[in-house]
């Protein structure tokens, strides 16, 4: 079953990558297995699965320690400052930076601990009271401030778009992230690199690989629906 979910996925990003005359090697699919229990990654590797993603930094660490296969992971959840000292050296992509504070956080246990720390700007691209995230206008300062941490390196931005039943009404949100990252690019900041847009999930993750996503983040299409109440 999962080894389908994986082919169709996978079918999925290379048709919409030949509709947007893309190659298909420049989006990289990250399973997103929270919830999920370690067998399930283990099968997903055995498909051939290398990237995981994980919002919740404690299931997170357990995973790392439990798995013995070496993958990339990829923390998109909400990180509390509190937290960054656990996870600040385990070479992961954090995706969810949200605030210069964190950045800051980020980089004051980088230096502490000589290590480097790759992220991306989630940006609340639609605007919802429920989302984290900068506001779009807010991300050029953003990024000019944080470009100045030494231990800290922007990547590229990340976006969770609305809950929508219609994956099109999200292709203006991807559409408008896409432009940003480019914007950003073209100035070129001394340690920024704008190379990395996160954006789809299941529901709309053809749209966001249309509208030019790097990184798709598929959790339900891949894993099937989760239980929270486990
Ligand atoms: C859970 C989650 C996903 C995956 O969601 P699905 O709809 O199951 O694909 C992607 N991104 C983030 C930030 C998530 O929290």
């Amino acid at each position: 079953m999962m080894k389908e979910n994986i082919l169709e996925v996978q079918k999925n990003i290379a048709e919409a990558c030949k509709r947007a005359g893309r190659d298909p090697s420049e989006v990289t699919l990250i399973a997103v297995s929270k919830t999920k229990p370690l067998s399930d990654i283990e099968e997903a590797i055995a498909c051939g699965m290398t990237e995981f993603g994980e919002n919740k930094v404690q299931e997170l660490l357990e995973k790392m320690e439990q798995l013995h296969t070496p993958v990339q992971w990829h923390l998109i959840g909400h990180l509390q400052t509190n937290k960054v000292k656990y996870i600040v050296d385990k070479g992961l992509l954090i995706h969810s930076v949200d605030s210069i504070r964190l950045a800051r956080e980020l980089q004051k246990e980088a230096v502490k601990r000589q290590t480097h720390c790759n992220i991306l700007l989630e940006v609340n691209v639609a605007r919802e009271d429920s989302k984290f995230g900068f506001f779009y206008e807010e991300v050029p300062d953003a990024v000019r401030e944080i470009s100045a941490f030494s231990n800290v390196h922007i990547q590229g931005l990340m976006t969770i778009a609305p809950f929508v039943e219609n994956p099109e009404d999200n292709r203006p949100v991807f559409a408008k992230l896409h432009k940003l990252l480019l914007d950003i690019k073209s100035i070129n900041i001394d340690n920024v690199n704008m190379s990395v847009l996160s954006m789809g999930m299941t529901n709309d993750y053809m749209a966001a690989v249309e509208e030019g996503a790097t990184m798709v983040r598929v959790g339900t299409g891949i894993f099937g629906m989760r239980d929270y109440n486990i």
